[in-house]
């Protein structure tokens, strides 16, 4: 029994997404303890969870025999606060992941395509090959989301475009103005999703809310994710917003239970915690400043940060960033993305910053 013979031929063309390596990896591949080493791999917050996330569960966890609230009631109703919108505009995930799993399962198959940028998340073309559906990519310009190209990249069988703002794993930024009036010349019966999962982090002369532009574009879909500013990455959980309709389908291929019990209570108090997402983002910024001026200094091209991580040119980024990984720090290839001579990293504490220019140093040494 050969299995290959068995699966749609678009199952053959995924190509496994590649996470960034856990320490528990390196420590057991290089020998090292696990508390020598530093994680900037996966843009995860260096705080930690937020404090008030970590009380809930623990009051939580007497609950865990019984089976979560599948309709998310109390999490909706912090986010339904938070947003202005109406509680059966909201759609929970296990990670945003799986919100824009839930849009390719629901609105994309065979005969239908998505549209989305060189150097987007990888998730996007991941989830839209899953369901045999085409992925368009678009060429970027300086790196990021080129609007009137993804606009003109639509065809008459598209059925998404997905559009992370800040971008991953480039850190590119669209002023929000532009945005919306990309989503007021994309076709109405084209879905367009915004993917902010580092929005927290932008600056307030950047930051905009796209959730009242819900009731103006029917065919808007955002996905918030609590996995970055709110140190909730490995709790698995994000929340998608648009409109009754389009939520409605979506929870028709929704498990049941998607989102679990203490992602939820922690989710709920986290979306609360505006104090730690304010200290969140002074430490982030402070960091981006850091390692702009270090990568400047040393005469090192990158792309201007706007999420909480840098993107930078190296001569052989495979052997830094196995160098890096010798001195006990983890950054992130990003080979796969189309950009082979780049590293990415994310803004740890001021220790971890430092430490990183350090070892980087090092490797160039
Ligand atoms: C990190 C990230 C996400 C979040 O994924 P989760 O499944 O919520 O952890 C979503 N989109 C982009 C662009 C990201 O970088």
């Amino acid at each position: 029994m050969n299995p290959n013979t068995l699966v749609p031929e678009y199952i053959h063309r995924i190509a496994p997404y590649q996470p960034g390596k856990p320490i528990s990896d390196v420590a057991r591949e290089l020998g090292m303890h696990e508390a020598d080493i530093i994680k900037l791999a996966s843009n995860e917050n260096p705080l930690g969870p937020s404090p008030k996330a970590v009380a809930a569960i623990e009051r939580a966890i007497a609950d865990l025999a019984l089976y979560p609230d599948g309709g998310g009631f109390a999490l909706k109703e912090v986010i339904v606060r938070r947003f202005g919108v109406a509680m059966d505009q909201v759609i929970l995930g296990n990670g945003s992941n799986d919100i824009l799993e839930l849009v390719a399962r629901t609105f994309l198959c065979p005969g239908t395509s998505a549209v989305y940028s060189q150097h987007a998340f990888a998730v996007y073309p991941l989830a839209t090959t899953a369901v045999g559906a085409t992925g368009i990519e678009v060429p970027a310009r300086d790196y990021g989301n080129d609007l009137d190209a993804l606009l003109a990249a639509v065809r008459a069988d598209t059925r998404v475009v997905f559009l992370a703002n800040p971008n991953n794993p480039t850190g590119t930024f669209v002023d929000g103005d532009a945005i919306k009036d990309f989503a007021r010349r994309v076709p109405e019966n084209v879905l367009v999703v915004m993917d902010e999962a580092y929005m927290e982090y932008l600056s307030p002369e950047h930051a905009y809310d796209s959730a009242p532009w819900l009731a103006e574009f029917p065919n808007l879909i955002i996905s918030r994710t609590l996995s970055k500013a709110y140190g909730l990455a490995g709790l698995r959980v994000g929340f998608g917003l648009a409109s009754k309709d389009i939520v409605a389908l979506m929870n028709r291929v929704r498990q049941p239970f998607n989102v679990n019990h203490l992602a939820m209570v922690a989710a709920a108090a986290a979306l609360e915690d505006t104090e730690f997402i304010e200290r969140g983002r002074r430490v982030n910024a402070e960091g981006l400043a850091y390692l702009s001026a270090a990568f400047a200094q040393r005469g090192i091209a990158y792309i201007p940060p706007f999420g909480n991580f840098i993107t930078f040119r190296i001569n052989n980024a495979k052997a830094v960033f196995e160098s890096l990984l010798r001195q006990g720090v983890i950054v992130r290839p990003i080979a796969g993305y189309g950009l082979p001579d780049w590293l990415r990293v994310s803004v740890g504490t001021a220790a971890q910053n430092t430490r990183f220019i350090a070892s980087l140093d090092q490797a160039l040494a």
